[in-house]
């Protein structure tokens, strides 16, 4: 199996050979032929898996395949993430993944100051890796536009469960468009994280490696 053959382009082949990739891991086998087809996914994965590129190569793809529709640059995907250390590891990983398209990323996360982030995130992006609490700060002080997002991502969804941002996530979810593709990630399924899933997937794929 080779990432050429899972209908990447060969700007995005050509990144991930940069960063050491000669072949995808499995999880990455099974959900980026999903994700591409525009199919949500409910997905069981451990961190060490690949399951940032996992989703983030498919999402780049399509993301780089259809030109944004409004004007600017709307923020067209947003990734939750539990921690400001994981969210800057995904966001670092867009960049590098993205490096031959052109496609803008930028990542926000609380306990460090909002001003720069207010910046980077005014000049627009296409896609956005967030932690939920500075996400909505930013939003409900009016910085931030969530009205043009086309997929969505809940990485390590248990986690930001057990970290007690059940509340923050689902107002983000509140004010995200309905038409949208959304991936679920988690490495383990409670009874909450199945509800969740159940209230934003639309007849989900499930993969579990
Ligand atoms: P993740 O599970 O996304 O945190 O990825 C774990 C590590 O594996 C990261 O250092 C990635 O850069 C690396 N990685 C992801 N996919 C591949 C691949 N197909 N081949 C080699 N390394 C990879």
């Amino acid at each position: 199996m080779t990432f050429a053959s899972l209908n990447l382009s060969p700007a995005i082949v050509s990144a991930v050979t940069d960063m050491g990739y000669t072949e995808p891991t499995p999880i990455q086998t099974q959900s980026i032929p999903l994700i591409l087809a525009g199919k949500d996914l409910l997905a069981g994965a451990q961190t060490g898996t690949g399951k940032t590129a996992a989703f983030a190569l498919p999402l780049i793809e399509r993301l780089s395949q259809a030109p944004a529709t409004g004007p600017g640059r709307p923020i067209r995907a947003l990734i939750l993430s539990p921690t400001r250390e994981l969210a800057a590891q995904i966001e670092e990983n867009i960049r590098a993944y993205a490096k031959n398209l052109d496609l803008k990323s930028t990542v926000i996360f609380g306990g460090v100051g909002m001003t720069p982030q207010i910046s980077r995130v005014s000049k627009g992006v296409d896609i956005l890796v967030a932690t939920p609490g500075r996400l909505l700060d930013l939003h409900g002080q009016g910085h931030l536009r969530l009205d043009q997002v086309e997929y969505l991502v809940l990485d390590e969804a248990d986690r930001m469960l057990d970290m007690g941002f059940i509340h923050d996530v689902r107002k983000v979810l509140a004010v995200l468009p309905a038409d949208k593709q959304s991936l679920l990630f988690s490495a383990t399924f409670s009874e909450e994280i199945k509800q969740l899933a159940k209230g934003l997937l639309k007849s989900p794929e499930y993969i579990q490696v």
